[in-house]
């Protein structure tokens, strides 16, 4: 396989240090709690709807834990998905005019730089896959490197994290015992309204007035989806909204794109959320 090939097999990894502090509002007392985790070096498991703040959260907790920024842990962030082997985590070995390199996976380059290293939407990935992380979320803290055969100690910073959306939650995707007991989990949810208003008013540069308007819609929405089990509007589409308002989008227009089309193709649940809205 060529180096192009090997990178682009794992989608959207990002390694990057935080410097500047992240916008980041607690909604609980989930600041501290990672915090204690980190401390003892306790793998976590970030468990909440999809937009609801826990690719954020990681960002901040890399720029709070790394000093508040004087010294950001590396946070390599891999969207799992269901092609994704062993390989596309730990290396492979790769052609180059001098015959194989070998070169790091995502996973490997964490564990060496003592970074966090955010499995996103872990359910997405294979079993067989996820299991290759068992030996860094206990007290051996090390990764088998197969191919090459050998074991590397995870520097002493490492701290695997991942997240997963119950809601999604299906008997043919669902967390493998063995691996979910390996973490502790903090719950994520949409920030209460007030947050919400905060939240968006800042992230997309509206008012306080149509901040307010798309938090109010998105509770009304969620209380709506609670009884029919679904999940709602997620802070990202609100923000969504909010921009187009912004570039000058009437409100009923971008909520219409910004909130009822992007989340479903319902007709009948369409109109429902058009009442609302
Ligand atoms: P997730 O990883 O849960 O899918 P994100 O972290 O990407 O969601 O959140 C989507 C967007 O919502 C973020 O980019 C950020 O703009 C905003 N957001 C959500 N929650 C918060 C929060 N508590 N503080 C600041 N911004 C937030």
């Amino acid at each position: 396989m060529s180096r192009d090939l090997a990178e682009a097999r794992v989608h959207a990894i990002e390694t990057h240090r935080v410097t500047a502090e992240p916008y980041y509002e607690p909604v609980g007392d989930e600041v501290r709690l990672f915090e204690a985790a980190y401390a003892d070096r306790i793998p976590v498991l970030l468990k909440g709807p999809t937009g609801c703040g826990k690719t954020r959260f990681m960002e901040y907790m890399t720029w709070y834990l790394g000093d508040r920024g004087r010294d950001p842990l590396p946070l390599v962030t891999i969207a799992c998905h269901e092609d994704l082997v062993a390989g596309d985590l730990v290396g492979r070995y790769i052609l180059s005019t001098s015959g194989t390199d070998w070169l790091d996976g995502p996973l490997t380059r964490a564990v060496r730089a003592g970074g966090i290293c955010y499995l996103d939407e872990v359910v997405e990935a294979r079993k067989d896959t996820t299991v290759i992380i068992h030996s860094l979320t206990d007290y051996r803290r090390v990764l088998p490197i197969e191919k090459r055969g050998l074991i590397m100690e995870a520097h002493p910073n490492f701290l695997l994290c991942m997240s997963y959306n119950p809601g999604y939650q299906s008997a043919l995707k669902d967390l493998k015992h063995s691996t979910r007991q390996r973490f502790v989990a903090i719950e994520f949810g949409y920030p209460p309204r007030a947050l919400e208003e905060r939240i968006v008013a800042h992230e997309a540069g509206v008012g306080a007035e149509q901040a307010a308007g798309l938090a109010l819609l998105a509770e009304k929405i969620r209380n709506l989806d609670k009884d029919a089990g679904a999940e709602g509007p997620s802070t990202r589409l609100l923000i969504y909204a909010g921009m187009l308002m912004r570039r000058g989008v009437g409100a009923r227009r971008a909520c219409e794109i910004g909130v009822v089309q992007a989340m479903t193709d319902d007709e009948v649940l369409q109109s429902g959320l058009r009442e609302v809205v």
